[in-house]
């Protein structure tokens, strides 16, 4: 066992490395690397831009208070050569945060500067209007090595009452172009196609699945078609209608060990819920991603995650953005294995 037989008496000791466990276990498949993760953020998503040209309901666009809409060349030059220095431990960055990165008509141009500083997985996710056949060729010609697509529904009246603004065909035709024009560039950008499971769409999981598989066009060494459910962004969503119990109310949450969202302003939020920098970690104009990172408030909301006081932040009280959702044919998942280890015993009476 990884923790000696003195901790397995102590309980805080015990409860504290069975955190950690989890948390390295879970950012990187390997139990063992819990202060490497303190070292240097392993994911980024920077927001290089903050509009939408969609208005979907499980969205909180209405509330944004941001007023930089696009980020400076010399904000995301600054932020590409302090991610260089750490190309070997990055494991992905995300060129988007809140918002629809296609809009951003640079975006091809930065892939290719964080690719030339050989970062690893550079990936965006994006509802698919904005995706023609000229934007697919381009993206995959920068190096693109991950795109997940939002398609929510494979009903046009569910898709669209969702998807506000957009139209079902449309996306569709968008996304099996970038699929063939995929295959025959030989690239291996990963396509992730993704449903946000919620009431409407509840019961069309297995269909869809089997549409898309059914296509021929994925490659199942690289793809993947899976659901996230809904989620209530730390009980900011008005409105939340939600379709699952948060599971992982005792475990720290990952974003903090492993995640730095950067807005177009160079704010750093708390994490990728805190849309309006609520508790603005500091900013990137002032400070290093290092400095940031490792800082006294990162430190304090990790301290009350381990600590069993996510009550600290309101916003994590309820949060369940990070729950895993079982692999398919799986049970259980990592964090539901760890969860059982932390739940109290009854107590006789
Ligand atoms: S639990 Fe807290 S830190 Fe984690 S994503 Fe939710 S609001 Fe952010």
């Amino acid at each position: 066992m990884w923790y000696d037989t003195v901790e397995l008496y102590s309980g805080f000791s015990m409860s504290a490395r069975i955190k950690e466990e989890y948390l390295s276990e879970r950012i990187y498949s390997d139990r063992s690397k819990y202060f490497d993760l303190l070292e240097f953020p392993t994911h980024f998503e920077i927001e290089t831009i903050n509009a939408c040209n969609a208005r979907c309901p499980m969205c909180t666009i209405n509330e944004w208070n941001k007023e930089e809409k696009m980020m400076s060349e010399i904000l995301f030059n600054k932020i590409v050569d302090e991610l260089s220095e750490y190309s070997s431990t990055i494991k992905r960055v995300n060129l988007y945060r809140d918002g629809e990165p296609l809009l951003d008509l640079k975006l091809e141009q930065r892939i290719k500067l964080l690719k030339s500083k050989k970062i690893k997985e550079i990936a965006i996710s994006t509802n698919c209007s904005l995706l023609t056949e000229s934007r697919s060729k381009e993206l995959l010609e920068s190096g693109l090595d991950m795109i997940t697509m939002s398609i929510d529904s494979l009903d046009k009246s569910t898709y669209e009452a969702i998807r506000v603004n957009l139209n079902f065909e449309k996306s569709i035709n968008n996304v099996k172009n970038f699929l063939r024009i995929r295959n025959e560039l030989g690239s291996n950008c990963k396509v992730w196609i993704r449903m946000i499971r919620q009431k409407s769409n509840i019961d069309e999981f297995d269909q869809y699945e089997k549409y898309w598989l059914e296509t021929g066009l994925l490659n199942t060494s690289l793809d993947r078609v899976y659901y996230h459910n809904i989620f209530n962004w730390g009980g900011q969503l008005n409105g939340f209608d939600g379709i699952s119990e948060n599971t992982e109310k005792l475990l720290p949450c990952v974003a903090l060990w492993s995640l730095m969202p950067i807005f177009a302003n160079g704010d750093v939020p708390m994490c990728n819920v805190d849309f309006n920098c609520n508790h603005k970690m500091g900013n990137l104009f002032e400070s290093s991603i290092k400095e940031i990172w490792t800082s006294r408030k990162f430190s304090d909301a990790r301290d009350s995650h381990m600590n069993s006081r996510k009550s600290d932040y309101q916003m994590c009280v309820n949060c369940n953005v990070w729950e895993e959702v079982p692999p398919k044919g799986a049970t259980t998942t990592v964090s539901s294995q760890y969860a059982r280890l932390l739940t109290p015993l009854p107590t006789s009476s």
